[in-house]
């Protein structure tokens, strides 16, 4: 259940590192200061669980890649809280890419496009290519310039991202 609503439910007991004197600073006057740190208390034990797989794969020749299915709107911008709504709280998401010692010995140069796709505008959809680019697949419909690792970036740079469904669709980077 990642970090979904129903936050205090979300983490052991054990995880509970925040409370609402933590988030003190945030004085926008409609934040529930205790549902804010449980939402960060999940948020804490989901990157104690992803340490934890991390750490399986530290030892072989391994890349380990993580994001979420979607973000979370916590008092951003209003009183709402959830997923329901389309804003760019709830389409940006962490991405993380982890390497370990020997997948940077071995795959040197792949390495080092990994590096400078660091801050690469993407949009998830075209998570397909970056796969087939690191597994080093080729095939029908495989577009080099969709991996988020790209030599050459000029599609990620320029492509419109479109987020929404059938009843209301934006463009992402005009979102406010
Ligand atoms: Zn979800």
């Amino acid at each position: 259940m990642g970090s979904h609503d129903g936050y205090r439910n979300r983490y052991p007991l054990d995880f509970t590192r925040f409370d609402a004197s933590d988030v003190e600073s945030m004085s926008q006057k409609y934040t529930n200061k205790s549902k804010l740190a449980e939402y960060l208390n999940s948020v804490y034990y989901g990157d104690f669980v992803l340490s934890e797989i991390i750490k399986r794969f530290e030892n072989s020749d391994s890349i380990v890649i993580y994001f979420s299915d979607h973000g979370e709107e916590v008092y951003d911008r209003s009183a709402f809280v959830g997923h329901g709504n389309l804003s760019r709280f709830v389409v940006e998401i962490p991405f993380i890419v982890y390497v370990s010692d020997a997948f940077k010995t071995k795959h040197a140069s792949l390495y080092q496009r990994i590096k400078e796709a660091q801050n690469q505008r993407y949009m998830n959809d075209d998570l397909i290519h970056t796969l087939l680019d690191v597994a080093g697949v080729s095939m029908r419909d495989y577009e080099p310039k969709r991996s988020l690792f790209a030599k050459d970036k000029s599609l990620l740079q320029s492509r419109i991202r479109i987020i929404g469904n059938e009843n209301f669709s934006e463009d992402y980077d005009r979102l406010k």
